[in-house]
């Protein structure tokens, strides 16, 4: 696996963990850590709520006189890293990216992003360019690098993370603060979405020849791996191959009131990826085995619609009699929710639910 990945049997050294170099009590640095928006969104909400969100966080923080965006990015989680960093301070605005290693992971280059910005602060501040900086505010899109960094100076297990510290410890002053601030990535803040830019450039350009870290190494062999899984599914795709993915092979058990295949089944058809609907096929791209054309995902039966789930369920008028039957004449996508026992009665009448166990 480490071969498919691209990493050579000898390439991985992860750099020695400079302990010792700092004692907890010598860090003089203050920092806080704002890591959750005062109203709880997710990645599915829009960019919009996100971005509103995410505003009157900063808003009620202390005025900062110097802001700090970065980001990181990764082609695929895993290659081509690079490290944006957009610093606003006065009336300037800087703006600048470094590649973050051939081999990478997400966390990383964003972790690159966060040192690289730290230590051109540190050039800055030595050169008398910012001319104040008590408050200084970093925005970053990584839950992931703030809650590891939040763990303090000495709970640092990556050498990119101990950097990270022990340049916030250069760039500490008595007056100075830091406030590192969690915001939602691709919601439309205009800093986030320069350093993402950023970022993008630093992937393009060239990297350096580094030994390959743990963090990137695990990232690559992970992908690798689900890559390799997911390849040999697609290939067979038949019900012993998803069998075995599903269940490790063992005994299917009656969870609640539905057997395994039947709940498997139910959420297919609820994500509207059920593999008897040719538009899931076609959106894998599969081919007709008998005749080698690419499946469209037209309903054989009914000209002009597309074989989707909610077709299969509600519509398709090859099955109007079952249909009728089991889910009543004009049933909804709601029977999904309100009548499971009902839908499961149905597709093994239409044949969907092979009969795998003894009830
Ligand atoms: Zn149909």
């Amino acid at each position: 696996m480490c071969r498919r990945a691209g990493l050579q049997d000898d390439g991985i050294r992860e750099p020695l963990l400079a302990f010792g170099q700092n004692p907890p009590w010598a860090y003089t640095v203050r920092v806080s850590f704002e890591t959750t928006l005062p109203m709880e969104t997710t990645k599915a909400d829009c960019p919009d709520v996100r971005r509103r969100a995410a505003e009157s966080l900063l808003n009620h923080l202390p005025e900062p006189d110097v802001v700090a965006w970065t980001d990181g990015a990764a082609q695929g989680g895993t290659r081509q890293g690079g490290a944006g960093v957009v610093l606003q301070f006065g009336d300037e605005e800087r703006k600048w990216c470094i590649a973050a290693g051939e081999f990478t992971s997400s966390f990383a280059a964003e972790c690159h992003a966060l040192a690289e910005m730290l230590g051109g602060l540190l050039s800055l501040l030595q050169d008398d360019v910012v001319p104040l900086a008590r408050e200084v505010r970093v925005c970053t899109d990584s839950l992931a690098a703030l809650k590891a960094l939040e763990a303090g100076p000495t709970a640092q297990r990556h050498p990119i993370c101990q950097t990270i510290w022990r340049r916030l410890e250069a760039c500490a002053a008595p007056d100075r603060h830091f406030t590192l601030v969690w915001v939602p990535g691709h919601a439309g803040l205009r800093g986030n979405e320069l350093a993402d830019d950023q970022a993008r450039r630093g992937g393009l350009m060239e990297q350096q020849e580094t030994p390959i870290g743990l963090l990137p190494a695990v990232a690559a062999i992970k992908a690798a791996a689900k890559a390799a899984a997911r390849e040999r599914y697609l290939e067979a795709m038949d019900p012993a191959h998803h069998h075995r993915l599903a269940t490790g092979g063992k005994t299917l058990q009656r969870v609640g009131r539905f057997s395994a295949a039947e709940l498997v089944a139910l959420r297919r058809f609820r994500v509207n990826g059920h593999t008897s609907c040719r538009a899931t096929l076609a959106r894998w791209d599969k081919v007709d085995e008998a005749t080698g054309v690419p499946i469209t995902p037209d309903c054989p039966h009914c000209p002009g619609e597309t074989q989707d789930a909610a077709h299969v369920l509600c519509r398709c008028s090859r099955w109007t009699d079952e249909r009728t039957l089991h889910l009543g004449p004009n049933p909804s996508l709601n029977v999904l929710q309100d009548n499971c026992e009902a839908v499961v009665e149905y597709l093994r009448a239409i044949g969907l639910l092979a009969p795998v166990m003894a009830p």
